[in-house]
């Protein structure tokens, strides 16, 4: 068990030791629903007040509010649908990009279908998303932009600060999914200027099920879940409280020493690239290789199935990811490597690898010994491949 080498954080982390503790009394001694009136109903509710603050002051955020929902999906939800019902009336048109999490594309496509219209941006084949196309999808109408922040394939980190600017200067709002990079990086959203930023638990060492919603002051969206009047009346439901504890939590463990954590990273990530990119013929890395996340490698090996790869790394207890959506049920390539022009039949054989706090050079010197033996099995039987020159 503890030979496994688990390199899919950008999927999901485990979860802290130290914040399941401060989760923990929240589930017996600590459970009165904090709407009650009673004196362990105030505490509770204070709790939550103070993790709000927490969040608030580790992202820099008090010019506006933190609404605590659901996670990273439902945060996307109610960014873009809250904004869009809130002010259709100044316009129905919306603008976000072709590599967006399935959580912001399948709502916009969701308001499609309810009468709005949106622009998928486009994205060079570095994985940026191209500035000059989402100044032309800019029209009369405009009244959203939602562009991620880093991306969880790739880990390429998106221009958030130019597309604000750009937005502002004809009052169209900005909405980011920041699910990536909440954690990883320090984030100043009071500077940033951005009107909605989403952020998730379990992708910073927290629970799953919990995450929050930035909301600047000014900003006017509604709800989408009917109910109660939790959360300033955005988000409906007895709150979370063990997560939301465990979120700010999370978040400040994550915050106190994200530098060294990122740099760490990022050397045994650059020396798993090097590596394999040396050892395997015919491989090449997708998107911007200094713009990125930390923790990232999406690697292509040509003429060989993600798949399949995964499935021998899996035998070998290394834990990674394909772009290949296996996980959805279809067969098909990664919208994101597709959008950044990436052939189908090259986007079928890549690999992500994202690190995590406890990943060693050990793990790393194994997955390089074991990797390159895989892909000479995998490319021994395939039909498609000529053989390494
Ligand atoms: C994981 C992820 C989400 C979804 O977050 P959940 O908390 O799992 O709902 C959204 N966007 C990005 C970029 C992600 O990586």
């Amino acid at each position: 068990m503890n030979t496994a080498i688990y390199l899919d954080h950008n999927a999901t982390t485990y979860v802290d030791p130290k914040v399941v503790d401060a989760m923990l009394p929240y589930f017996t001694e600590k459970f009165a629903n904090p709407s009650s009136i009673y004196s362990i109903s105030e505490e509770v509710q204070a709790d939550i007040q103070t993790a709000r603050e927490t969040i608030q002051n580790l992202l820099h955020a008090k010019n506006g509010k933190i609404i605590f929902t659901g996670g990273g999906s439902e945060s996307d939800n109610l960014a873009i649908k809250g904004y869009a019902y809130a002010n259709q009336s100044k316009g129905k048109h919306i603008i976000t990009s072709q590599i967006e999490h399935h959580a912001v594309i399948h709502t916009c496509e969701q308001l499609e279908k309810e009468g709005f219209t949106v622009t998928y941006v486009p994205v060079d084949d570095k994985g940026v998303v191209k500035i000059e196309e989402l100044k032309k999808a800019i029209k009369q109408d405009t009244i959203l932009i939602t562009i991620m922040y880093a991306n969880n394939e790739t880990g390429v980190i998106q221009p958030i600060e130019e597309i604000i600017k750009i937005a502002h200067q004809t009052k169209i709002a900005v909405h980011s999914d920041a699910v990536q990079i909440i954690g990883k990086k320090e984030i100043n959203i009071e500077t940033l200027d951005i009107d909605l930023l989403s952020f998730s638990a379990h992708k910073f060492y927290g629970p799953k099920g919990v995450g929050g919603l930035f909301v600047k002051k000014g900003i006017k969206i509604n709800n989408i879940i009917q109910g109660g009047g939790q959360e300033f009346k955005l988000r409906a439901g007895t709150e979370n409280t063990a997560g939301i504890v465990g979120t700010a939590k999370a978040l400040e463990i994550a915050m106190q020493n994200w530098k060294e954590e990122w740099d760490k990273e990022k050397k045994l990530r650059d020396e798993l690239e090097k590596s394999l990119l040396s050892l395997i013929p015919e491989s090449q890395v997708n998107g911007h290789l200094e713009n990125r996340l930390a923790n990232t490698l999406n690697i292509i090996i040509k003429y060989v199935e993600g798949e399949s790869m995964l499935l021998l790394l899996n035998s070998n207890k290394i834990y990674a990811s394909s772009g290949s959506a296996c996980t959805s049920g279809s067969l098909d390539p990664s919208h994101v490597l597709l959008a950044m022009g990436i052939p189908h039949e090259h986007a079928h054989g890549s690999l992500r690898f994202s690190l995590g706090k406890k990943n060693t050079k050990e793990d790393i010197a194994k997955v390089i010994e074991v990797l390159p033996g895989i892909i000479n099995r995998l490319r021994a039987m395939s039909p498609l491949y000529k053989g390494g020159k």
